[in-house]
Order: structure tokens, then C-alpha cells, then sequence
């Protein structure tokens, strides 16, 4: 059985991220996305709108976003839609328009060639042998099975991270399944939407237009989220004036959304759990990139470091962002309790006025 130092699953940003700073190990990744930038294999549904954050972290790492991750069009506000109080504000936003799957695809393609990579590949199985190494399994497309041994593993999976359910198997966490259609050339203005609607959701939902087409999603509770999916949709296709009769496309997966210190998972036993594995999203906004970019390059840091209490210092490293995401719930309580909702958007804290020219 092949041995490497440390084995990364997953390679969104914090595996990308990790994979391509830590230096002198050998390094397996593995992920179920097809590398080449097309439509084939998993492509991780995600509104794709870089946050300012997000935007930080990549200058800290002297990254700049190349023209084939940027799409069309770039929207500096968003609508915010209230069907509780039938309000509507719009607030200024400075989110960079990308197609996630190629700002995946260029990410992955700057971890260096001696880290070995097994893309189009599903983590199916993790377990540890006697001499206490994780042995990681995994199959390809054509269903062919391996297995390969580590002392360290990295959960960089996702929200169904298979390394957090292996390492908590009995923990609870708070999440969602955010569902998304897209629709080609709908007769629409550019729009970028949030849509709040209590009976539907205590989370909310989104449209926003990328190149030809327009995507409405959003995060429901998971025991009946298609149904509400439909039913949201309903609503916002007579406010909006869309046809919403033609999708080309559905993608659904499960966001986390912690609300508490105990909704984090950073791992033990040589095992750590990064990015949204961990539970580091906001949950006032679902944005995650910052968060999964922040915490790979605090775990390269350590482990490039060479100091041997590595669980220690992740802990005490990833506090500030811990605390960051726990006092969300403070942003949220205005965001998503109905009576403090209608109270700031009546007020017009923070709008803008827009007029339209055309
Ligand atoms: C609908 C939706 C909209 C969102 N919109 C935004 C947004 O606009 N902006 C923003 O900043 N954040 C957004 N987020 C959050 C953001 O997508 C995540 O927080 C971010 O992608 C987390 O990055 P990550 O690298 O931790 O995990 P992911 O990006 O989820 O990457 C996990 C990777 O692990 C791989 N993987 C999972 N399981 C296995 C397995 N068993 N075997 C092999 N590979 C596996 C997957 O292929 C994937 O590539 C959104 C989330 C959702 C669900």
C-alpha cells in the first residue's frame, strides 16, 4: 500500500489552498471533481460571488483571479426582498462575479506537481491500521478501488465531509440543503436578490444572473426542502416577473450553518477538518471561500512550522475566526428575526437609492 505524509480530501479552496503551501511531505489529494474546467464530474453548487474577504485572502497570497473565472455581469448591489412585510431595499454590495467551478478548477491548478493528485476520485472509506496510520480508500470512474496510508489526514470535504462523520460520529451540527436551478436566457435585468420569507425559510433564499443564464437557489430545512424550494420559487417568480418553467440545470447539496461553539469540528489524533468540513461558514451570509482559504493557510502554517502540537495550535490559531463566525449570530438576529428585519429595512440603514436610468 502506498504511504505519504499527509492525505488531503477534497479540493475546493482550503484543499486547493493547503495542498499548494505545505512544503517538504508527500502529499496525496483526492477529490471527486474532474480537473478539466467541463461540465463533467461534481461541481460544487455555490452562488460564486467572492466577498471582499475572500478577495483579502487571495492578495495576502498574491493571487489574482484570472479573465476565465470572471463572469458577466458584475453587481455592485443587492436587492433585498422581505415577502413577510412586503419591504424592498437595496444595499451596496462589492462581490466579485465568478463561475465557481473554473475559480475551483484555477485554484487547483496551482498546486505543484509533486503532490500527487487522484481527481474524479470519492473518498469511500477511512479507517486505521495497527501501527495507528489512517489507511484511506477510495474508487475512480471506472469503479476501480485503492487504498493508500498516512499519518496525517486533512478533511478539506465539504459540508458531508466523510472525515468529520468518521472522527464525530455522534455529533450534531446545524445545516441545510441549499438547493439551486438555473435558467438560460431569461428575459430579466441583470439581478442580484436575497429573498427572506419565514413561512418558506429561516435561512433565504437567492437569484443572481451569471453570463446567459439566471440562478435562483436557496437553503431550506433539509426534511422538506424541494417542496419549499417550489414553493419560493412560486413567490418570487410572479414578484420578479421570470419564467421559471425551464431549468437547465439542478444542483443541491448541504450548507452548514453553526450556531454555536460546538457546530466546530478542527479534528483529532492527526486528523484535521478545514474550510466548511469544519463548519467555518457564516451563518448570516453562507459566504465560505474566506473561511476555507483562512483556515488551509493557518494549518499549512503549522504544520510547516514543524512544532508537534499541531491540534494545540490550531485550535488557538483558528480562535479569532471561531469567535468570528460565533458572534454572526448577533448579525443574524437582525437579519433573520422578522420584527428586527422590518425595523432596519424601514429605517433604511445602509440602502441605497436606486434609480433607474434605462
Ligand atoms: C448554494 C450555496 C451557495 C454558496 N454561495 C457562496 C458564495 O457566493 N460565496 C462564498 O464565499 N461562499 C458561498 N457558499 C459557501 C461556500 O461554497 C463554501 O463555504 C466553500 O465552498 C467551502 O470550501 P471548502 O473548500 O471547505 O469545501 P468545498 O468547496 O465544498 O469543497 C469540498 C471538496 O471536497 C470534495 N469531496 C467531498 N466529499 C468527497 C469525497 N468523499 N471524496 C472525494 N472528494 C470529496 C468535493 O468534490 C469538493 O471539491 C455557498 C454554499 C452553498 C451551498
Amino acid at each position: 500500500m502506498k504511504y505519504y505524509n499527509i492525505i488531503i480530501i477534497g479540493l475546493g479552496p482550503a484543499g486547493s489552498i493547503l495542498a499548494s503551501s505545505i512544503k517538504n511531505k508527500t502529499i496525496l489529494v483526492i477529490d471527486k471533481k474532474n480537473p478539466n474546467n467541463s461540465n463533467e464530474g461534481f461541481h460544487k453548487p455555490c452562488g460564486g460571488l467572492l466577498a471582499p474577504d475572500a478577495q483579502k485572502v487571495l492578495a495576502e497570497l498574491s493571487l489574482s483571479i484570472p479573465k476565465s473565472v470572471v463572469v458577466d455581469p458584475q453587481i455592485f448591489s443587492v436587492k433585498t426582498i422581505d415577502f413577510d412585510h412586503h419591504l424592498e431595499r437595496s444595499y451596496q454590495r462589492m462581490y466579485l462575479n465568478m463561475n465557481r467551478h473554473a475559480f475551483d478548477c484555477w485554484l487547483m491548478s496551482k498546486i505543484p506537481n509533486h503532490v500527487e493528485k487522484a481527481t474524479s476520485c470519492t473518498v469511500i472509506k477511512i479507517d486505521k491500521n495497527t501501527e495507528g496510520q489512517y489507511v484511506v480508500t477510495y474508487k475512480n470512474e471506472k469503479n476501480e478501488f485503492f487504498s493508500c496510508e498516512a499519518d496525517m489526514v486533512v478533511g478539506a470535504d465539504g459540508a458531508s465531509s466523510i472525515l468529520r462523520h468518521y472522527l464525530y460520529p455522534k455529533a450534531k451540527y446545524r445545516y441545510y440543503t441549499a438547493i439551486q436551478q438555473w435558467f438560460k436566457n431569461v428575459d430579466i435585468k441583470p439581478v442580484y436578490s436575497c429573498i427572506f420569507d419565514s413561512t418558506i425559510t429561516d435561512c433565504y433564499s437567492w437569484s443572481i444572473s451569471k453570463d446567459d443564464y439566471l440562478i435562483f437557489g436557496g437553503a431550506y430545512p433539509s426534511k422538506n426542502a424541494r417542496t419549499l424550494f417550489e414553493e419560493q420559487k412560486k413567490k418570487v417568480s410572479l414578484k420578479l416577473q421570470v419564467d421559471f418553467s425551464n431549468a437547465v440545470k439542478i444542483e443541491a447539496c448541504l450548507v452548514m450553518r453553526p450556531r454555536l461553539m460546538k457546530h466546530f469540528f478542527l479534528g483529532h489524533d492527526q486528523a484535521f477538518l478545514i474550510g466548511e468540513a469544519a463548519g467555518f461558514v457564516s451563518p448570516s451570509s453562507l459566504e465560505g471561500i474566506s473561511y476555507a482559504i483562512k483556515s488551509a493557510m493557518i494549518l499549512a502554517h503549522i504544520i510547516n512550522g514543524g512544532n508537534k502540537s499541531f491540534h494545540h495550535q490550531y485550535q488557538v490559531e483558528t480562535r479569532k475566526m471561531r469567535m468570528t463566525l460565533y458572534l454572526k449570530r448577533i448579525k443574524c438576529l437582525f437579519i433573520y428575526h422578522p420584527i428586527l428585519r422590518k425595523w432596519v429595512m424601514k429605517s433604511g440603514i445602509r440602502s441605497i437609492k436606486v434609480n433607474e436610468i434605462v
